[in-house]
């Protein structure tokens, strides 16, 4: 049996220059308490249903909506992130969490992963080297033991699926309608504050539902031959640069945090 241990040290590592994926009610309150919140977009071509047995498949459709990028049937995916240049707004001079108690899921998460077609794998996170030598199993062959962090990972799945239209009403509501290819990068959407404040808790009080007709998505690449290829299926896509918007830019996947 192959054990990882792991206690965290403290050091504050984790909590610098960061895009930090947030649940919709934490993305309400990085906002109230003055930080900035991003719309990170990135959409799948899904010209066919994958195979019912296909779990790969199954995790992404939870977690994203069906739309059309001209006459290709896609399925777009929205992270909302707490954005910060240096050290979190949060973190305090003496490495602590100013927000301890009601930090977001995800920093309850790290260094673990919230996809489960993830493994855990010390030598990619950020942790110090004494941080691994707990004398607590964190995971054993690859699987989380510690009870805490598996409650957090559970919640933030589940905030995950449940949230999907309420991120398509919030695209619909604040016009976004360009996304990247996924694994090449993002379309990275910077609303004015009060706006998409007031946006989430409206999207919220109606629990998604948005009465606007759908919209047509325009898939973004960085890459000629992914835009080239995107146009000979009937989708719309554009360049990068030719994509840029204000409050909107694309991010190549070397340039994401
Ligand atoms: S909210 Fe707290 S734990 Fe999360 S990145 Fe900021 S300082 Fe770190
Ligand atoms: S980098 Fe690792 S050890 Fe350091 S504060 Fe973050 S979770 Fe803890």
């Amino acid at each position: 049996m192959a054990s990882t241990h792991f206690n965290c040290t403290g050091c504050g590592k984790c909590c610098t220059d960061l895009r930090l994926p947030l649940t919709f009610p934490e993305a309400v309150r990085w906002l109230e308490r003055g930080g900035q919140v991003e719309l990170l977009c990135e959409a799948l071509p899904w010209p066919v249903e994958p195979e019912a047995d296909n779990a790969y498949a199954a995790y992404k459709r939870k977690r994203t909506f069906a739309a059309d990028s001209g006459e290709l049937p896609i399925r777009v995916g929205v992270t909302l992130a707490a954005t910060f240049s240096g050290p979190c707004p949060n973190l305090g001079e003496d490495k602590r969490c100013g927000i301890y108690e009601t930090r977001p899921l995800v920093c309850r998460v790290y260094p673990a992963e919230i996809n489960p077609f993830f493994t855990l794998k010390p030598e990619f996170k950020l942790c110090p080297q004494d941080a691994w030598q707990a004398p607590t199993p964190f995971a054993i062959d690859g699987v989380l033991v510690d009870a805490v962090t598996r409650d957090a990972i559970d919640a933030s799945r589940r905030a995950d699926e449940s949230s999907v239209e309420m991120k398509r009403a919030l695209c619909e509501h604040l016009g976004v309608d360009q996304a990247s290819v996924a694994n090449e990068g993002f379309v990275c959407v910077t609303p004015e504050r009060e706006r998409l404040l007031v946006a989430l808790i409206e999207v919220q009080k109606d629990n998604g539902v948005h009465s606007a007709p759908p919209q047509a998505w325009t898939l973004v690449s960085n890459r000629r031959a992914t835009v080239d290829t995107l146009i000979q299926v009937g989708a719309l896509s554009t360049m990068d640069v030719d994509a840029s918007r204000d409050g909107s830019h694309y991010i190549g996947l070397k340039g994401c945090l």
